[in-house]
């Protein structure tokens, strides 16, 4: 009711998150908060996204039940779960092995099957896999991230947070035509950053 009062419309993206319980994906000391609007701490320094950028972002990748979409940043894996539901494949990649093998065990659990995962740095894209209907990054580009431009289908589309970390950082919506890349920014975000390589075990 509350994603719905604030614009978000599309009755599958509301269906997706009606789905996937995201207590499942937050720390047990924080399962009482995982309905709240807002974002929560997870293993490794990183954060699960609030609710309604994860459904703003889901609404505006406009995803279709035929498409293949890549993710970098699966974080807890729970923007992935949503992708998964909406989408025929989601490949997602996460530079922190441990949050992947936290986020695998979920699908599991949850018996989702339609995802794809790989340990490595998003901001390679996923050359074997390329192109992509849809991109969705969940951690923030200080510069254009060039090879997942290149790695979007003619039609395709990428919504991603571009900034400094803690400095203004906006959501950005890329669509890609046969001329080039159309920009559009939407609206004010704070995400982690997007680092680069893979992170290293303690
Ligand atoms: N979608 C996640 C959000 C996690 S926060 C969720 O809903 O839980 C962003 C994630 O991006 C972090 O887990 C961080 O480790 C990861 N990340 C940052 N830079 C990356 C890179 N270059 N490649 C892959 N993952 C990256």
């Amino acid at each position: 009711m509350e994603l719905r009062r604030r614009g978000i419309t599309d009755q599958r993206v509301l269906s997706a998150i009606e789905r996937v319980p995201r207590e499942l994906f937050v720390p047990d000391m924080f399962s009482d908060q995982a309905f709240d609007d807002t974002a929560l701490p997870i293993d490794c320094g990183q954060t699960i996204s609030q609710p309604f950028v994860v459904a703003y972002m889901t609404q505006m990748l406009d995803v279709g039940d035929r498409m293949k979409v890549l993710e970098v940043g699966t974080g807890s894996g729970y923007q992935t779960a949503i992708l998964a539901a909406l989408s025929r494949r989601t490949y997602t990649i996460e530079r922190y092995p441990d949050l992947m093998r936290e986020a695998e065990r979920r699908f599991n659990d949850l018996k989702i099957t339609n995802i794809t995962t790989r340990i490595g740095d998003g901001l390679k894209g996923w050359p074997e896999q390329e192109p992509f209907d849809r991109i969705i990054v969940t951690a923030a580009a200080e510069e254009w991230p060039v090879e997942l431009c290149n790695q979007m289908k003619i039609g395709g589309r990428m919504i991603l947070p571009i900034g400094k970390t803690g400095a203004d950082q906006k959501l950005v919506r890329v669509d890609r035509n046969q001329e080039g890349f159309d920009v559009t920014d939407l609206i004010p975000v704070r995400f982690v950053p997007l680092v680069e390589g893979v992170a290293r075990e303690p």
